[in-house]
């Protein structure tokens, strides 16, 4: 009795934990309705949507009234939810209809030896979301998107992807009991294809770049009857990425950092976060948000052209070519909600070259012996070069996303052999 009495002295009069319990237990949710995301059109969240009648992106829109009335800080922190789930009031999902392999809050890992080497003094912090099912965090995206084909009755799902969307669709689907086709540009890497294929999903190499794939997938949309998940083109992976922006603030004790480097494709994360935390400032639980930093590829930079040439929209990007496949996206269907992005929250664009990035990688393995991702590696390059520019000064915090595991990806190969029926040279070692 008194501990509890002094703990809501400590935390303050409404916090209660069965409160939470009981709202996350509750086979509702928050939402109020869809929104076109460039002309605020609103749209029924009963039904089941691709893209608005104007063609852009459908946003969720919940109750943040409602929400701030009834949910407290504190009690989300410790509710026994796991990964995600536990950010269920600012999610779309019904109880019943949560689809889930075990999402886990994932890790903010420091680069320490990196940090000394080039010079910084800042905070430098990995998110490591190599952690998530299928080892990338196309899982929170994909994990919504299938919960909530769950809840709309969907059979049947259909996805362009440089790899991981895929994977993360197949496994969810499996679960769900969900049919799944998967179209992949014939050069995604090798472990990639195979691993959507070992998922159960029906699996094909196209000869074209994602956007073309993502054509095959919306012109078969009336024969098969498929619902298409490609990014962007259906409101709910948004919500999922959504849930990285969440997981900061609450990792960050609702302080966040100054800057945060996420590499771009078709910037579901960095879109999703930003509406994350624009949700959670109307809930008054933070009061300062990051500046959001697109990095792209020098060979695919759609958005950065746009964003530099001080554009709304961005051109198709001809010929796109970067070892880091997760961010090969030509064109991006919500180009206008990055650079929006962007310009509120002071933040930029910037880009780096597949040299760097593989040396990056290779650096960050041996210094601090986390193996990212070509991606992820990228966040690092382009951290150097806005140090460089004044972008970013040098004791700020910052950061990175890891978007996947490195060991997804084709490594160096090893040449260095010993023959055990000779006499081994140790002098070598
Ligand atoms: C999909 C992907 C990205 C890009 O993410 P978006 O949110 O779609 O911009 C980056 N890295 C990896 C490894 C990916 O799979």
């Amino acid at each position: 009795m008194l501990y509890v009495y002094i703990e809501k002295l400590l935390i303050g009069s409404n916090f209660n934990q069965d409160n939470y319990d009981q709202i996350m237990d509750l086979n509702q949710t928050f939402v109020s309705h869809l929104s076109c995301s460039l002309t605020g059109e609103k749209y029924d969240a009963s039904k089941i949507h691709n893209l608005s009648k104007i063609g852009k992106p459908l946003l969720v829109n919940y109750h943040l009234d409602q929400i701030k009335e009834r949910i407290t800080k504190p009690e989300i922190s410790q509710t026994n939810l796991n990964g995600l789930w536990k950010y269920s009031f600012l999610l779309p999902v019904e109880k019943e209809n949560r689809v889930s392999l075990n999402e886990v809050l994932t890790p903010l890992v420091t680069l320490n030896n990196v940090k000394k080497k080039i010079d910084f003094s800042g905070d430098l912090i990995v998110k490591d979301e190599s952690y998530l099912p299928t080892a990338s965090f196309k899982a929170r995206g994909l994990c919504l998107a299938v919960s909530m084909a769950k809840q709309l009755g969907i059979k049947h799902m259909a996805i362009p992807t440089n790899g991981n969307a895929g994977a993360a669709l197949a496994a969810y689907c499996a679960r769900a009991n969900i049919k799944c086709t998967v179209f992949c540009p014939e050069d995604t890497p090798e472990i990639n294809v195979r691993e959507i294929n070992a998922l159960g999903a029906d699996t094909y190499l196209v000869n074209g770049f994602i956007n073309e794939c993502g054509k095959i997938v919306f012109e078969g949309k009336e024969e098969t009857g498929w619902f298409d998940v490609s990014t962007l083109k259906e409101p709910y992976r948004i919500e999922g990425k959504k849930t990285m922006g969440l997981e900061l603030a609450e990792q960050f004790n609702w302080k966040l950092p100054d800057v945060i480097f996420y590499p771009t494709g078709g910037g579901t994360g960095l879109i999703g976060m930003w509406k994350a935390f624009n949700e959670l400032e109307e809930l008054g639980w933070i009061s300062k948000k990051p500046r959001m930093v697109a990095v792209q590829s020098d060979g695919c930079a759609p958005i950065f052209k746009a964003w530099k040439e001080n554009k709304e929209f961005a051109n198709l990007w001809e010929n796109p070519k970067t070892v880091a496949s997760g961010i090969r996206v030509p064109i991006a269907v919500g180009d206008f909600l990055i650079i929006r992005a962007l310009n509120e929250s002071n933040g930029f664009s910037i880009t780096v070259s597949d040299e760097e990035i593989l040396n990056d990688r290779d650096f960050i393995s041996k210094q601090d012996g986390l193996l990212m991702c070509p991606e992820g590696a990228a966040t690092f390059s382009a951290l150097k070069k806005s140090l460089k520019q004044g972008l970013v000064s040098n004791n700020e915090k910052v950061v990175l996303f890891n978007c996947a595991s490195g060991l997804k990806y084709p490594l160096s190969d090893v040449n260095s052999y010993i023959d055990k029926n000779k006499k081994v040279d140790y002098s070598k070692f």
